[in-house]
């Protein structure tokens, strides 16, 4: 890492309140790298890494991946010259022991809070299909032109195998019992602003580059 501390924003939320969508949009806006740890584990886990095998199971159960692990692999993606400029932290950090390693190599400007009621994620998360090039549809919010077919790339769409109602379940779970205190954490350093994630994507992301 260079001596000079990069700036970072972190988006926070449950699973599925947007911050993968929102993130990208944010890296458009404001050139900054795309940190989401889901995203480099699946990666991982697809390339069947030594860190992808033991991540493996962890993710399948809808459990969080051993703290050591995780610390290690965002240390790498925040030392790049692109995270340099800035950056975009999406899922991480999700317990307190990931924001106290956190705050100890970077300086964290905002914490965006998107904030979506539970009874509206479950049906977000279980309707969502994926491109293996990371292109997100929802199959009643923002469905492919063809069924099953990525509109951009002519891929076959996949489910998530985390994605089920069971697993979206222990996700929350998780959520509530390890990342609220880090929304806690944060809100006591005075930079978490709230946002509310319910809604069309584009006026989402207007609220959240208003607060920014
Ligand atoms: P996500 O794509 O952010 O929903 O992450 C998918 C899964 O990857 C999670 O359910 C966890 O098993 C694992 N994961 C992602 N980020 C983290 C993190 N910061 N700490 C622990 N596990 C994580």
């Amino acid at each position: 890492m260079s001596e000079e501390r990069a700036k970072g924003i972190i988006l926070i939320g449950a699973p599925g309140s947007g911050k993968g969508t929102q993130a990208k949009k944010l890296k458009e806006q404001l050139g900054y790298a795309h940190i989401s740890t889901g995203d480099l584990l699946r990666a991982a886990v697809k390339e069947g890494t030594e860190l992808g095998q033991q991540a493996k199971g962890f993710m399948d159960a809808g459990q969080l991946v051993p703290d050591d692990l995780v610390i290690a692999m965002l240390e790498e993606a925040i030392s790049t010259p692109e995270a340099q400029r800035g950056f975009l932290l999406d899922g991480f950090p999700r317990t307190m022991p990931q924001a106290q390693a956190l705050d100890a190599a970077v300086t964290i400007d905002k914490v965006v809070d998107l904030q979506v009621p539970f009874d509206l994620i479950e049906e977000r998360i279980t309707g969502r299909r994926m491109s293996p090039s990371g292109h997100v549809y929802h199959v009643r919010y923002n469905p492919p032109k063809v069924e099953g077919v990525c509109d951009e790339t002519g891929e076959a769409l996949y489910q998530r195998s985390d994605d089920t109602p069971e697993m979206v379940r222990a996700r929350l779970e998780k959520f509530d019992s390890e990342t609220r205190p880090v929304i806690a954490h944060y809100q006591g350093k005075g930079i978490v602003v709230e946002v509310d994630g319910v809604g069309d994507p584009d006026e989402i992301f207007t609220r959240i580059m208003a607060v920014l």
